[in-house]
């Protein structure tokens, strides 16, 4: 490869308050047109605007579990342009100021080492209304207008595209996690755009970069920068000179398409917003968001793999979500042993909850019951086989395993004696098995192991009819 990328990544997040950033109309989605306004996030001359804490809360409870340096002095700033969608011809923003600065995601980087990804900057903001276009006209919808955002900004440390949806899954769970959002990316609670630009490899300095809309789901993030990458190389190859350029990802072309250069660009005028008082951020107030942070899912991750043993990947899936965690994290805590809860939860667990299509959250019994089943098959008093059966009945039941095995009978059986005589009442009625193991087909051991095992009706122990099995075998060999 001669070039390599440079790409830094400015998420918005719509924060989760029950109430806009300056006013108290309501947040929720949907709405009649213009139903949740007020003259503050309507604009209207002589509405002043006043902060809603729950805003500055969230922003540093962000912050701070990205890694950020906190701005003890905060100030809001004026981001002039003039367009249908912003009643004051102004947003509120934070430009000089913003609430964290210096921050970073750790990812898996492309060379397989750990990278950490540098966050610049975080900053509280408003949303804008939105524009509904139709054959008669267009109109305007205010009720997203004044609904708070924090737009996360990116180092350009970001090398393929791979990395930048590895960054942005793993910011998506932390902001998750933390209760900040709901992000979800097709509603547009998490909006990204894109800086990419090309270098040759070797290189410090940066080339030209183009910034990429209008990616709504991380398919079209990692395709719109592929498709960027090919389109810049293709020009440096040719020897074009590339310009400072807008473009916005067309979904359904597969290409970027360029909205304006920089010759268009704007010139926001920022300056103080004076309707607004500056805000100064103490230390208890930020010790006080720290200790509502709880244990954040890649840090989950990496305890599993420590603490319990088990793989990476495995560690990876059962993290997904916060209730199969927390779910996994309490059996193992009661039985001890994170490779069976693990395989059982990912295993059959999750096959019967597919199959029935429910959550963690409706399992009818408890991580304490799962370890009892899990104490069961450890203590030789039920097989596998026979687990999957009591777990069915846990499954649609509820009910503790020790007592579905006693209502059923399910009692693993471990009396040599009465495994010995089915295992050669199985032997007696095939004598063709005996010929084939005595001409080394050794492979035979295993269908009558099934056999023995349907004999018992699965409540044999397996090891000892293997054990058997082959004993009886080779006495008659
Ligand atoms: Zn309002």
């Amino acid at each position: 490869m001669k070039y390599e990328a440079v790409i830094g990544l400015e998420v918005h997040v719509e924060l989760s308050t029950k109430t806009k950033a300056f006013c108290g109309c309501t947040t929720e989605y949907g709405g009649k047109p213009n139903s949740h306004v007020c003259p503050v996030c309507l604009g209207l001359p002589g509405a002043l605007p006043r902060i809603n804490l729950e805003v500055v809360n969230k922003a540093l409870k962000t912050g701070l579990a990205l890694n950020c340096s906190i701005n003890r002095f905060n100030r809001f700033d004026r981001k002039n342009y003039f367009y249908p969608d912003a009643p004051k011809n102004y947003q509120i923003t934070q430009n000089d100021y913003p609430i964290c600065y210096d921050g970073f995601i750790e990812i898996d980087g492309a060379d397989g080492t750990r990278k950490k990804v540098g966050i610049e900057r975080i900053h509280m903001e408003e949303d804008a209304g939105k524009q509904l276009h139709s054959s008669k006209g267009t109109l305007v919808d205010f009720n997203r207008s004044g609904v708070p955002l924090i737009e996360i900004v990116s180092k350009p440390d970001l090398r393929t595209p791979e990395e930048a949806s590895q960054y942005l899954t793993k910011l998506r769970s932390i902001l998750l996690s933390l209760g900040v959002s709901d992000v979800k990316m097709e509603e547009g609670s998490l909006r990204c755009d894109a800086n990419i630009s090309l270098r040759e490899v070797g290189a410090t300095a940066f080339g030209v970069k183009a910034e990429v809309k209008n990616m709504n789901s991380f398919k079209s993030l990692e395709k719109a920068l592929r498709y960027e990458f090919l389109r810049q190389e293709e020009a440096l190859e040719k020897g074009e000179k590339l310009s400072v350029e807008t473009r916005r990802w067309d979904e359904a072309q597969e290409k970027t398409i360029l909205m304006r250069s920089k010759e268009m660009a704007n010139d926001y005028r920022y300056f103080p917003e004076g309707d607004l008082v500056s805000l100064s951020i103490s230390e208890e107030w930020i010790e006080g968001i720290r200790s509502t942070i709880q244990e954040l899912p890649h840090e989950k991750e990496e305890r599993f793999v420590r603490d319990y043993g088990i793989p990476p990947y495995d560690a990876m899936v059962l993290t997904l979500t916060e209730d199969m965690a927390n779910y996994f994290d309490e059996t193992v805590k009661i039985c001890g042993d994170g490779k069976a809860a693990s395989n059982w939860l990912m295993g059959d667990i999750s096959r019967l909850m597919n199959e029935a299509g429910t959550w963690v959250k409706e399992l009818k019994f408890s991580p304490a019951q799962l370890a009892g089943l899990l104490a069961l098959i450890e203590k030789g008093t039920i097989s596998t086989a026979i687990a999957k059966t009591v777990l069915t009945h846990m499954f649609a039941e509820g009910k503790d395993p020790q007592v579905i095995v006693e209502e059923h009978g399910l009692v693993q059986n471990n009396d040599e004696d009465f495994i010995r005589e089915a295992v050669n009442q199985v032997l007696d009625s095939a004598p063709h098995v005996v010929e084939d193991y005595r001409n080394g087909k050794t492979k035979i051991m295993g269908f009558v192991v099934g056999q023995t095992m349907k004999a018992t009706k699965g409540k044999a122990n397996p090891g000892i009819i293997n054990k058997l099995v082959q004993e009886e075998l080779e006495r008659r060999k």
